[in-house]
């Protein structure tokens, strides 16, 4: 399969699972996951169409960024403050957000750069301990804390992983209990809260997550096919 049919592939599958619910296939953003993959597979993708990709470490976008064509960079991993200051200028979206001390680090560093940074807060919905991201419950505190300190952050949503699921229908009480969290926020009026994105979905689970009300999500597997963890990209 080439990069070119999976895309095609995996876009009409979202787009059906829009409908599904209710969306149209539009509404909903496909981020290509760019970990471990060349750039010479990134450009060829951006080729057929893509217009956000996303890695989830630091020093692999430093690695690529003059050799990828003209795109959105979002970071979806976890993220180590004294690193934000390598990225800040580069990716239009830090998905990866679960702490005050990280908030401020990129605050500190929007300003200092002009800017301000789009961030999505990570959910841990199913509180599983190998993964990053804080509990449903966590949320709102968090969300006013970064409201109350970070003027040059604008919080746009939240975002999740779930666990991996043989059926992955099993993953969808996971996503419902985040949607319902991003139901609370998204008619709330302040200048850096503009709740937009629902990153929920990557190969395994997002036609779930769609039906369930994700509006973004994050596939590498599906486009590129397996990562190739020998391969040194990164840090
Ligand atoms: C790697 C990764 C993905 C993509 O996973 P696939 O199963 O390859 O689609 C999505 N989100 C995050 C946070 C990741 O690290």
């Amino acid at each position: 399969m080439s990069i070119r049919s999976n895309i095609e592939h995996i876009t009409k599958l979202k787009n059906e699972a829009a409908e599904r619910s209710g969306r149209k296939g539009e509404d909903v953003l496909l981020v290509a996951v760019t970990k471990l993959h060349d750039c010479d597979e990134i450009n060829e993708a951006i080729d057929c169409g893509i217009t956000d990709i996303a890695e989830n470490k630091v020093q692999e976008i430093l690695n690529k960024y003059d050799k990828v064509n003209p795109v959105r960079w979002h970071l979806i991993g976890h993220l180590q403050t004294n690193k934000v200051k390598y990225i800040i200028d580069k990716v239009v979206m830090i998905h990866s957000v679960e702490s005050l001390h990280l908030a401020k680090e990129i605050d500190k560093r929007a300003a200092q750069h002009g800017v301000t940074m789009d961030i999505l807060i990570q959910v841990n919905s199913a509180e599983e301990e190998s993964k990053f991201g804080i509990t449903v419950d966590e949320t709102e505190q968090l969300i006013h804390d970064i409201l109350d300190n970070c003027p040059n952050v604008r919080i746009r949503g939240l975002m999740c992983i779930a666990p991996w699921e043989d059926n992955p229908e099993d993953a969808k009480v996971y996503f419902d209990a985040v949607k319902k969290q991003f139901d609370q926020f998204a008619n709330i009026d302040h200048p850096n809260l503009d709740f937009k994105y629902l990153s929920m979905g990557m190969t395994n689970d997002f036609e779930v997550a769609i039906e369930a009300g994700s509006n973004l999500i994050r596939v590498g597997t599906a486009i590129f096919g397996n990562r190739d963890y020998s391969r040194k990209m990164g840090e």
